[in-house]
C-alpha cells in the first residue's frame, strides 16, 4: 500500500478484488495500465473540477459532491468502508500518517494477509475480517 494507491475518491486500490486478484489483475486508479472496465470510465477520476486526474476530491471547492456523497453512501452500505472518512482522515493527518494506518487496521488479524474490502473473510486463512461491516 502506497500513497499514490489512494483513488482521488479516497478509496484504497489496494483493498479491492480486483487489484489483489492474481488473473487480469487491475493496476490501479492511479496507474495507466490495466483497468476494469467500471474504473475505466470513473467520474470522479475524470471529473473536470480537477486540476489534474490524481488531485484528491478533497481539494476541490465543491467537495463534497454528489458524486462523491453517492459514492460514499454506495461504500458505506455494502462494504462498511466510506470514502469521504477517508478523504478527511487525509486531509486531517497527511496521506502518509493515513496510509500507515490503513495498512495496519486492513491485515488480516491472523494470518496478517492485507484483507479486501469486497470479501467478508480473509483471501488467505478464510477467517472473517472484524473491520468494516466484519
Ligand atoms: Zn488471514
Amino acid at each position: 500500500m502506497k500513497c499514490s494507491s489512494v483513488a482521488p475518491c479516497g478509496l484504497i486500490c489496494d483493498l479491492c478484488y480486483a487489484f489483489q486478484r492474481p488473473k487480469n489483475r487491475c493496476e490501479g486508479c492511479n496507474s495507466s495500465g490495466n483497468k476494469t472496465s467500471y474504473c475505466g470510465k470513473c467520474r470522479i477520476k475524470q471529473c473536470p473540477e480537477k486540476a489534474d486526474e490524481y488531485e484528491l476530491c478533497n481539494k476541490c471547492a465543491k467537495y463534497p459532491c454528489r458524486i462523491i456523497k453517492n459514492l460514499d453512501k454506495r461504500y458505506s452500505l455494502k462494504y462498511g468502508e466510506s470514502a469521504i472518512a477517508n478523504l478527511d482522515l487525509i486531509k486531517e493527518k497527511g496521506i502518509r500518517a493515513f496510509i500507515r494506518d490503513r495498512k495496519e487496521e486492513w491485515k488480516c488479524p491472523h494470518c496478517t494477509t492485507l484483507l479486501c474490502v469486497h470479501r467478508t473473510v480473509c483471501q488467505n486463512c478464510g477467517r472473517s475480517r472484524d473491520i468494516g461491516r466484519g
